[in-house]
């Protein structure tokens, strides 16, 4: 689909905040490339033409900002970490990918104010203390700031309509910011594109576009087929889609809940027993092995150069997954065994955690879904896959 070429010059205006910025949130080690290309050469998913990560270490050295976030090859990178282990300099280019990736969240991020708040350490008290705070006042206006008597039922401390209508509003919001940001993130990559002068690209209809584009990166993202691509961080790949089946698993298994509550009128909790439960207990399992072994691999790995580094921005999300995760099994296991006194606060516990997921969804790491997705689509779009 190219229709032209044109010669450009670019003019290099190091953006030194930038480079600050990076190697404090991850990419330390950037300063030691000497641009040998072996990190190039050892990456499984870099194509053959203009490979990465080289020339996003050198981008990086030079403090080019624009070019990097408007770049689509960041987000092909998996952390997979070969080309950590084989640079001669022990500059991590698989880090130094991870820590531009966090950037380029922050700087897609609407509104600006709430990425912000999600990457900054100090606001985190806040992110908890909001729905705290809501849900709190919604429990003392209904009159039930007291731990319910008889059978620990969930929905007696909380109804669902309550519990859906803090949760919904605010999944939708974040859902539409999500959008924004992805927008603003391919708007970006096409304006790149542009100036690079090298090729433009026609849009086919919307039909012929997710049929040729958007499937087949669904299919690969459902497959993992690139994880299973490294070599040295072979555990990233169990654990990640332990993580992602599980949040598949329990997200299917809440839009069930819901319909089956609002539609049919089924009372909760459901048989433990029955089909939806099992799948929502399978999931929050495998959920949990897939974060206690991303915790595990990230711990153990803190001297490996083949292990991904990690910063607040990583670290917050992981433990905000696992709180949920956690906050969620013990919530079950309590209610089973009748204990009230920390059934409830438990529950109480687990919704603070999901309310924060909901809210870091566009901001985190969490992100990645969303913006490797979309980048994966335009690399498929402009034959760079
Ligand atoms: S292998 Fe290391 S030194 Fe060589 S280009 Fe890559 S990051 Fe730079
Ligand atoms: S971390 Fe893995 S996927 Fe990313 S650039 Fe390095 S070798 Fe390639």
């Amino acid at each position: 689909m190219a229709e032209e070429s044109v010669k450009t010059v670019t003019t290099v205006e190091p953006d030194l905040d930038f480079i600050k910025k990076l190697r404090e949130s991850g990419g330390d080690t950037l300063k030691k490339c000497m641009q040998c290309a072996n990190c190039s050469v050892a990456c499984p998913l870099a194509p053959d033409s203009k490979p990465f990560p080289r020339k996003e270490m050198i981008w990086a050295q030079w403090g080019m900002k624009d070019k990097l976030i408007a770049n689509p090859d960041i987000w092909l990178c998996h952390q997979c970490n070969d080309c950590s282990l084989y640079c001669p300099r022990g500059a991590k280019p698989g880090d130094v990918l991870a820590a531009i990736r966090n950037m380029a969240i922050q700087e897609n991020a609407f509104p600006k104010f709430l990425g912000n708040i999600v990457a900054e350490k100090k606001y985190l008290p806040l992110l908890f203390a909001v729905p705290a705070v809501l849900l709190l006042l919604i429990l003392g206006a209904i009159g039930h700031l007291k731990i319910p008597a008889g059978e620990v039922v969930y929905s007696k401390l909380l109804p669902i309509f309550y519990v859906d209508s803090v949760f919904l509003p605010t999944a939708l919001l974040m859902a539409f910011f999500a959008y924004k940001g992805i927008m603003r993130f391919w708007k970006a990559l096409v304006e790149a594109e542009a100036k690079s002068g090298t090729k433009r690209y026609l849009m086919p209809p919307l039909p012929s576009f997710i049929k040729m584009y958007v499937l087949p990166v669904v299919s690969d993202i459902l497959t993992h087929v690139r994880f299973q691509k490294c070599g040295s961080n072979k555990d990233r790949f169990t654990a990640h889609l332990g993580v992602f089946y599980g949040f598949v698993g329990l997200f299917i298994t809440t839009n069930i809940v819901m319909i089956g509550h609002y539609l049919f009128h089924m009372d909760t909790p459901f048989s433990i027993i029955g089909p939806v439960k099992i799948l929502g207990n399978f999931s929050a399992i495998i959920l949990f092995i897939g974060m206690t072994l991303i915790i595990r691999n990230r711990l153990a790995g803190a001297d490996d150069p083949g292990a991904s580094g990690s910063s607040y921005f990583d670290w917050s999300l992981i433990w905000v997954i696992y709180a949920v995760t956690i906050t969620g099994i013990l919530s079950e296991m309590l209610r089973l065994a009748g204990i009230a006194v920390l059934a409830y606060p438990m529950y109480f516990a687990h919704l603070l955690c999901v309310f924060c997921l909901f809210i870091y969804l566009p901001y985190s790491k969490l992100a990645h879904l969303l913006y490797r997705t979309t980048a994966m689509v335009y690399a498929k779009y402009t034959g760079r896959e």
